[in-house]
């Protein structure tokens, strides 16, 4: 049985394109890039060459760019970085309620070090209210860090109006772009963003490199602490083959994203019509409009999404209830609790992720078995009595 894997909101499998780029990376070209002699001038090479590629496709320069290990690292390393630098000008820190474990631990982590953190709610929609966040702005904001697109229920925040109101008021702006970047167009000026948080392994790039881009200018204390790599921002030996394989990965996102996007919302936008449709008592989590244009999540009254998800397992189909960090707890999902989810419609929810593979017959075959498992379920609980 061929798994079907709905899943790529948490992670995609890497592009063969993408392995043939690092291959040689292993072992011909193995030199430690801050060596003099030419074997090392090739790796050097390669890394500047993934430099740009990447400085290009979010319109930035070379030099803002820092490559780190991910998504988590590069938003660690926006929020403490800034904090730290930042920390004669103030100790307030604004963010939302809905950001990935990433940021929203990282801000807890903060708090427990003097900060002081505002989380603004969202509306029902999942989107971050401008009045709200231009009201929480106080003398001593030193930044706002509000992720572009929610990992769970695929809303898209209003990033460059938010970025315009953190100009306004002299406040550094950091977006977690983790889930947009490779799927929807993304450059740092549109956006009016400071920091911006990417991972590879998001896109078909390795796992394990990311980078963060820091608009020039940007004062930020470094959190790994030893050679001069990366202009001194980030310490150790580069992650040659990650590094290639990230910007070879970006090539190829680019090259298919515009035709991707479209025909991704096109098979959404039925899928999700037609599961509305044949199951009751089911609702779409996130923006209708403004959403990842692979991002499905739907609640079903009554059961537990990870009981669907164990029943869809059973004929190859993989997906999530929304954040593989929470899997293992027993917690409903905060953004769901966030966008006003009573416990009963957020304990029952899965998210299905599309991705450049998936086809529309797999999608058939999903709303094809997905009907007669809820009702096999609602049928044993307890918590259904319709
Ligand atoms: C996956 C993800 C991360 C973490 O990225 P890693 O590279 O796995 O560390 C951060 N933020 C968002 C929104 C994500 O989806």
């Amino acid at each position: 049985m061929k798994t079907i894997y709905l899943d790529h909101a948490a992670t995609t499998a890497t592009d063969p394109q993408v392995i043939d780029a690092m291959l040689p990376y292993f072992h011909e070209n193995f030199g430690n890039p801050s060596s003099i002699y030419s074997l090392s001038r090739s790796t050097r090479n390669a890394i500047e060459n993934a430099r740009e590629i990447l400085a290009n496709a979010i319109g930035a320069n070379p030099k803002e760019i820092v490559f780190t290990s991910g998504g988590s690292e590069s938003d660690n390393f926006a929020i403490k970085g800034i904090a730290q630098a930042l920390k004669d000008k103030g100790n307030h820190i604004i963010t939302s309620q809905i950001e990935h474990h990433a940021v929203l631990y990282t801000c807890k982590y903060l708090e427990k070090n003097g900060y002081n953190v505002t989380y603004l709610p969202v509306d029902n929609n999942g989107i971050v209210k401008l009045e709200k966040l231009e009201k929480a702005i106080r003398p001593d904001t030193i930044l706002i860090t509000i992720m572009h697109a929610n990992n769970e229920i695929g809303s898209i925040q209003p990033i460059r109006q938010i970025g315009e109101i953190a100009k306004k008021h002299g406040t550094k702006f950091h977006t977690d772009a983790v889930q947009t970047f490779g799927h929807i167009p993304v450059n740092v000026n549109d956006l009016n963003v400071d920091l911006l948080s990417v991972s590879g392994h998001k896109f078909y790039g390795p796992k394990g490199i990311g980078a963060l881009y820091i608009r020039k200018g940007t004062k930020l204390t470094p959190l790994i602490h030893g050679g001069d790599q990366e202009r001194r921002r980030r310490a150790s030996t580069e992650n040659v083959p990650g590094i290639v394989g990230f910007g070879k990965a970006v090539e190829l996102a680019l090259g298919i994203m515009e035709d991707e996007a479209i025909r991704q919302t096109g098979m959404r936008d039925n899928f999700i019509q037609t599961l509305l449709e044949k199951i009751p008592d089911s609702q779409l989590n996130g923006h209708p409009v403004n959403r990842l244009p692979n991002n499905i999540n739907i609640s079903f009254e009554g059961i537990e999404g990870e009981s669907i998800l164990l029943n869809l397992d059973m004929y190859g189909i993989a997906a999530s209830t929304g954040s593989a960090c929470s899997s293992s707890s027993l917690e409903p999902s905060h953004v769901l609790l966030s966008i006003g989810l009573t416990h009963e419609f957020a304990h029952g929810s899965v998210r299905f992720s599309l991705g450049k593979h998936t086809s529309q017959g797999e999608l058939d075959q999903v709303a094809e078995v997905l009907p007669g498992i809820i009702q096999k379920l609602r049928a044993m609980s307890p918590r259904y009595n319709k």
